[in-house]
């Protein structure tokens, strides 16, 4: 969907709503997060609606992450980090709360107080086997 009338993001790439816009080109748009994890967080999206990552055109998808080294480059000499993530919460359940899908450019210092719950688990005797088995059948029969 070209865009969605009723979607936040839609109406901030249209210029209905104001936002301070770090970047755009014909597909893609990036602006600062209204509510940041540090000075210089940065969202970049897609022109065009599209609810989730695993919904996008893999065209479309390929284009953002080109412009990542670009993008992390600026945040790294315009704030002074020493690092960034890049994260994008897909669907609920992974904390994803504008349904307008979003890179999160995150730029990180040591021991800046953010973090992840990173609790690392492990397989069961052969179980990793059995799921990476269940990626390949499932990535054979999917289309691109
Ligand atoms: P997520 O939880 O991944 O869906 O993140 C949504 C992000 O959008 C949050 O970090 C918000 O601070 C940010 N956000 C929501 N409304 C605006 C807005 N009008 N301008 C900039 N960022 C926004
Ligand atoms: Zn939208």
């Amino acid at each position: 969907m070209p865009r969605d009338p009723d979607c936040i993001f839609c109406k901030i790439t249209a210029g209905d709503i104001p936002s301070h816009t770090v970047y755009e080109d014909e597909d893609v748009f990036a602006f600062l997060d209204i509510g940041p994890l540090a000075e210089g967080h940065v969202l970049i999206i897609p022109r065009d609606h599209h609810s989730e990552l695993a919904a996008m055109p893999a065209e479309l998808c390929a284009k953002i992450a080109s412009l990542l080294p670009r993008l992390g480059r600026a945040a790294l000499g315009v704030t002074g980090a020493e690092g960034f993530n890049v994260l994008v919460n897909n669907g609920a359940a992974a904390g994803q709360v504008v349904g307008h899908v979003h890179w999160h450019l995150i730029p990180r210092q040591t021991r800046d107080g953010l973090g992840y719950r990173w609790n690392a688990g492990e397989y069961a005797e052969g179980r990793a086997a059995q799921v990476a088995d269940a990626y390949k059948a499932a990535l054979a029969s999917a289309g691109r």
